[in-house]
């Protein structure tokens, strides 16, 4: 994308020598604006977003450039182009809204939801070792009964990174399982509390049904959605059907050191006005990042 970028950046410097401000707003932004929105659709941006997108950098650019902000100069110009594309893209990372904040001295439930495969477990693992490293006493309690191994994996990840973990061989139903962790690990004065759920069901719709259940059970005062930035364009639909039954109010987006740029993410963030809070950047337990907007565009940009 970067290189398209560029690529269309110097065909904008080649049109300046015309000089003529008309044809720059009305014909050389379209053709450059077009190269960047076809790259952004590569890295799996909703069509539907890159066409806002568009409409809003070419406004954008006309009113700058029609009120003299490139003061006629080719150089200032391209600022302007490229300003514009990149606050517009970081604008819709950035949804305004606070994500949820622990707070020492008091139990944060942290309850964690997603498709298996997704990342989940590891995640669970990683904020644990995070907000444990910040002063948080931390834990997880696994209420995954549907997975066979889930528990041992949990049982694994948590002892080697030294936190402590809640779950059972042989209670069947998550919802009880996720209601005697969080309360034993309350009673015990933990500070953040993750619940790992379940990612598959023989249905979705239990599936779902079963998070609201154990959402009722432990009333969480955070649920984050692990999605897999691999999963490129099904991202916004998985999200969106997240987002009805569990509610989530942050996202984590896994798997970032791969090759997925992540697009795919920023369309589940625009539909679900839901803002990413940590970034996966690999399978070890400290491959945490904390999400800002201006890096992550970056890197989408090449
Ligand atoms: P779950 O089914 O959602 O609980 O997923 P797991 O936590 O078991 O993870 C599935 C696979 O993805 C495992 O092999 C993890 O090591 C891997 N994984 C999770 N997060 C990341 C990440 O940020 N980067 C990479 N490269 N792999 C990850």
């Amino acid at each position: 994308l970067g290189r398209k970028l560029n690529a269309a950046l110097s065909s904008l410097n080649r049109a300046s020598v015309i000089d003529d401000k008309v044809i720059l707003g009305y014909c050389v932004l379209d053709a450059l604006l077009k190269e960047v929105c076809a790259a952004l659709l590569e890295s799996d941006v909703n069509v539907k977003l890159v066409a806002q997108l568009r409409q809003k950098v070419k406004a954008k650019v006309k009113a700058a450039i029609e009120g003299g902000a490139d003061k006629g100069k080719e150089q200032n110009r391209r600022n302007v182009v490229q300003k514009a594309i990149f606050d517009e893209l970081v604008g819709l990372v950035d949804p305004g809204v606070e994500p949820y904040k622990p707070k020492k001295g008091q139990s944060n439930v942290i309850m964690a939801v997603g498709l298996q495969g997704n990342g989940k477990t590891t995640t669970c693992t990683k904020l644990a070792v995070y907000y444990q490293k910040r002063g948080f006493k931390s834990c997880i309690v696994c209420a995954d009964t549907f997975r066979a191994g889930a528990f041992d994996q949990t049982r694994q990840s948590a002892t080697k990174a030294k936190v402590a973990y809640f779950g059972s061989y042989t209670e069947t139903d998550p919802v009880s399982i996720a209601a005697q962790g969080v309360a034993k690990f309350k009673k015990e004065r933990f500070d953040v509390i993750i619940v790992d759920t379940s990612g598959r069901h023989k249905q979705e719709s239990e599936l779902f049904k079963e998070m609201v259940q154990i959402g009722e059970a432990v009333k969480p005062n955070m649920t984050v959605m692990i999605l897999d930035a691999s999963i490129g364009q099904a991202a916004e639909a998985q999200a969106h059907a997240f987002k009805e039954s569990a509610n989530f109010g942050a996202i984590i987006v896994t798997k970032m050191d791969g090759h997925a740029k992540g697009g795919g993410a920023i369309s589940a963030v625009a539909a679900t006005k839901t803002p990413i809070i940590f970034l996966g950047v690999g399978e070890h337990l400290h491959d945490l990042d904390k999400f800002s907007p201006q890096p992550f565009i970056s890197k989408l940009l090449g």
